[in-house]
């Protein structure tokens, strides 16, 4: 199996603390990595993680408020200082390439690399990048601006062969990617030898969903039903609901309201207000567990394996 997990490189809020990066993730399979979000100080959690900053080639942006994005003129500078020449793909909504544009023209950096952005808006659920392996598509958050989160969906596994029964029924070599893919044999003389004898069923596809920022709201819940892994921001604890409503927050019981009701594999919970210090995890836990017995709190350069 492929390998496919999330490093948690900031899980912090709006305000930095000493012990809070602002929002960003590396998701990692096989041998790719994206990057979702980029708060500042982003690139120095990429170095303490021994992340080379030139294997980054799609950046996902959920939105524009800064423990979000402000650490992505610095990332580009720093991919540009190390002789960068591959382009860079960056997915977010339609004012980050003026943003860019505009601290490169002040500095006068021209590029040696091109970027590429893909706007992004919020109105249904689209597919935004698909290579070999991997999907992305974005999940329309709520939120004080628009926002997006996003689902990795690993491609349909194809079937595994049994090599001694491919040997036994003479399987020629070209037929092989047709029987992976589900066809059943058929032999010269006719007869007929059925998938399920020359292959293991394929494994099933995991899911990664990422959702920050969000106000509670369960029209996503179709979009990321049976995710494995679920990061959902939980702002407040409950008794700040009032406070998540008028900031289009979440609390820790909602957030285990959509884990539950998604289905979701497992829950992780970040970007915690800053006005919560440690000795509020566990209160966190209680509340999330509510609703949604298996969460855990993120904690930043751990890795979580999505299965
Ligand atoms: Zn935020
Ligand atoms: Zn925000």
């Amino acid at each position: 199996m492929e390998k496919f997990e999330v490093t948690i490189l900031g899980s912090g809020s709006a305000l930095p603390t000493i012990y809070k990066r602002p929002t960003s993730q590396l998701v990692h399979y096989s041998n790719k990595y994206y990057l979702i979000d980029c708060g500042e100080g982003t690139q120095v959690q990429l170095r303490k993680a021994k992340i080379s900053f030139l294997k980054i080639n799609h950046i996902f942006i959920s939105h524009l408020h800064g423990d979000h994005y402000f650490g992505l003129i610095g990332l580009i500078s720093s991919m540009h200082l190390l002789g960068r020449v591959a382009d860079l793909n960056i997915h977010a909504p339609k004012e980050m390439e003026e943003i860019i544009n505009v601290q490169l023209h002040a500095s006068y950096t021209k590029l040696r690399f091109k970027i590429n952005y893909t706007v992004l808006e919020s109105k249904e659920s689209e597919l935004i990048m698909e290579d070999k392996n991997m999907q992305v598509s974005t999940i329309p958050l709520k939120h004080k601006i628009l926002t997006n989160g996003f689902l990795f969906k690993e491609k349909p596994i194809p079937r595994k062969a049994k090599a001694e029964k491919l040997k036994f029924h003479e399987v020629p070599h070209y037929e092989i990617q047709n029987i992976k893919a589900g066809a059943d044999f058929v032999k010269p003389n006719g007869e007929v030898i059925a998938n399920n004898i020359l292959t293991f069923p394929p494994e099933d596809s995991r899911s990664y969903a990422f959702c920050s920022d969000t106000a509670f709201r369960e029209k996503i819940i179709p979009i990321i039903e049976n995710v494995n892994v679920l990061y959902h921001e939980t702002t407040f604890l409950n008794k700040e609901q009032p406070l998540a409503k008028k900031t289009f927050h979440s609390t820790a019981q909602q957030s285990g309201s959509i884990a539950k009701k998604a289905k979701a594999g497992k829950l992780l919970i970040g970007h915690f207000s800053a006005r919560y210090e440690e000795k509020h995890h566990l209160e966190f836990i209680n509340e999330v567990n509510l609703e949604f017995e298996n969460v855990e709190i993120t904690k930043e350069l751990s890795t979580y394996i999505i299965e």
